[in-house]
């Protein structure tokens, strides 16, 4: 856990999103009616920064009466989306705990609508058929200082756009010869606004849609239209689109008018530090093998956060103590993995394993002794049943609970010291054996028989507790030990000049082959 209190940097963060809504439905805009959307690309598998994202649309969709949210698969990149990814995503936003009912939507369902919205507009001057080279285009757009100049194509008449764009979508003319522009203002100081693509010449097949269109709509141009068919209210996003915002209105004032008007919010994405959180990226961590896979127990994924056995509880908690804001900022991985321990420690039954084991003998134990410990799978939580610990003479605990020298505030096992075994007996070190390299290989111990479930009756304290396996009873088992993918916290930070590759922590994966676990978990 991280120094600074998680608890103190989760405290009730406000949410300017609701703020805004509850204040519409004051004013009875929208007639109340709150509808929002997950508008994921299958180009990938999610991350929990797309939890934050599903929390927060399908959450509002929950908090007020009659919510909605679509889930709306955002497909309108043919060459990078895949039916797999579609699969994953659904499957995580079902696992994180929410449900779209009959509300499962593809942006490329709307290619006809989109296409007509697209000749509305070349019919109302204001969508133009450019020919220009990406070359030509690139000089022409300007840059931030300086305004674009237009294209030589931006004054083709209404007639002419029209048959190019339908010889377009019959797939007359090759990749990249034609896009279709809107034509809102080269002068303009947001470069958005400078005729942005509408349309590019793709001749690919689709995932949904085979090979029925060869052109295929730009995000922006798709994204409003598609929350307008869909009757959004609130169109949340995340702040590098809050630029785009004034293009995401004008093509809405361009369409005939739509009876709930879309709004687009944005907030802050969610950055956390020692990973990295784009699918790109992530990506390049399976393909080149840096990984197992999407759903490695190392990735920002939620597959490899379920595989890890992240309980969905505590990311819904986590994304609601990160809370909603309008500024960018990084939350402490210590925040997450906070999370993560608290609701494990509320919910999750117990078991006992030694990833490197030291043998134990209790000396004054009988050799052909077992007792039948009966202990609670969860102290707090006696509904969940109980497990038996097989107690004997020969018991394994961890290395690294004793120690030849122990400094002062050591207080598990040394020559002579005494500690608890977990829900077991009082024992005490009288002696070790060593290998012919002087490394401990063996304790020699004596228990107090009067401790099991019990306090010593002479009053004296022993405030050591180390957990421990039957040697006879417990099961052999290979324990992998997951750390942080990344050893920088900022590994995408472009100022150190090298790649986020080089940041890659080379101890991640620890496996442990010669460990033992409690008998209660070989099934
Ligand atoms: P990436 O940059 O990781 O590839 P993306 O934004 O391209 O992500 P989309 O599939 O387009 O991924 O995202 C679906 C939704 O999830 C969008 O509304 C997006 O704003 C949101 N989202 C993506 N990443 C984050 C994040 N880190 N924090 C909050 N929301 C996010
Ligand atoms: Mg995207």
């Amino acid at each position: 856990m991280s120094a600074k209190d998680p608890k103190v940097a989760a405290t009730a963060a406000t949410n300017f999103i609701t703020d805004i809504i509850d204040a519409d439905i004051q004013s009875g805009k929208h007639a109340g009616r709150v509808a929002t959307r997950f508008p994921p690309e299958p180009n990938g598998y999610l991350h929990i920064g797309h939890a934050k994202s599903i929390c927060l649309n399908f959450g509002l969709a929950k908090k007020y009466p009659g919510g909605t949210c679509n889930l709306r698969f955002d497909d309108t990149n043919p060459v990078t989306e895949d039916i797999e990814f579609m699969n994953s995503i659904k499957e995580d936003v079902q696992w994180l705990g929410f449900t779209w009912d009959d509300r499962l939507y593809n942006a490329s369902d709307y290619f006809e609508k989109l296409y007509e919205a697209a000749v509305h507009l070349i019919k109302n001057g204001k969508a133009y058929v450019d020919s220009s080279t990406a070359d030509e285009m690139r000089e022409l757009r300007g840059t931030l200082k300086e305004g674009g100049k237009a294209s030589p194509y931006r004054t083709r008449s209404v007639e002419e756009n029209l048959g190019l764009f339908a010889r377009m979508r019959k797939g007359e003319f090759p990749d990249g010869t034609h896009i279709l522009r809107a034509k809102i203002d080269m002068s303009s100081p947001n470069i958005n606004m400078r005729d942005p693509a509408l349309y590019r010449i793709r001749h690919a097949e689709h995932h949904k849609t085979g090979a029925a269109w060869c052109i295929y709509p730009m995000y922006d141009y798709a994204h409003g239209i598609s929350d307008a068919i869909e009757g959004i209210t609130y169109s949340i996003c995340t702040l590098e689109f809050e630029d785009h915002r004034p293009l995401y209105d004008w093509f809405l004032d361009q369409l005939p008018a739509h009876e709930h008007r879309p709004r687009q919010i944005e907030f802050a994405r969610l950055n956390i530090n020692y990973t990295v959180m784009s699918k790109r990226k992530l990506k390049q961590l399976v393909v080149q093998n840096h990984v197992a896979g999407w759903d490695d127990p190392r990735m920002p994924t939620l597959a490899g956060l379920r595989r890890r056995g992240v309980p969905p509880a505590a990311l819904r908690d986590f994304c609601d103590r990160v809370g909603v804001a309008k500024a960018a900022s990084i939350v402490d991985m210590g925040l997450l993995e906070f999370c993560i321990r608290d609701e494990l420690d509320r919910t999750a039954t117990r078991a006992m394993a030694v990833v490197r084991p030291l043998k134990v003998t209790i000396e004054n134990y009988p050799a052909d002794k077992v007792e039948m410990i009966e202990t609670h799978k969860h102290q707090q939580k006696p509904e969940l049943g109980m497990r038996t610990l097989p107690m004997t003479r020969e018991i394994y605990i961890e290395q690294d609970d004793y120690m030849e020298e122990p400094p002062k505030d050591f207080f598990r096992l040394g020559p002579g010291r005494e500690a608890r075994l977990r829900n077991s007996y009082i024992i005490k070190c009288t002696g070790s054996k060593k290998d012919a390299s002087g490394k401990v290989v063996e304790l020699l111990c004596t228990a107090d028989l009067e401790t099991l479930g019990k306090n010593p009756s002479d009053g004296r304290k022993v405030k050591g507790i180390v957990h421990w396996v039957s040697a006879s009873h417990s099961k052999p088992a290979e324990v992998r030990l997951y750390d942080r993918l990344f050893t920088a916290a900022n590994p995408d930070d472009a100022s150190t000049g090298k790649d986020f590759l080089e940041f890659l922590n080379p101890h991640s994966l620890e496996a442990l082959k010669d460990c033992r676990i409690e008998a209660s978990l070989a099934g």
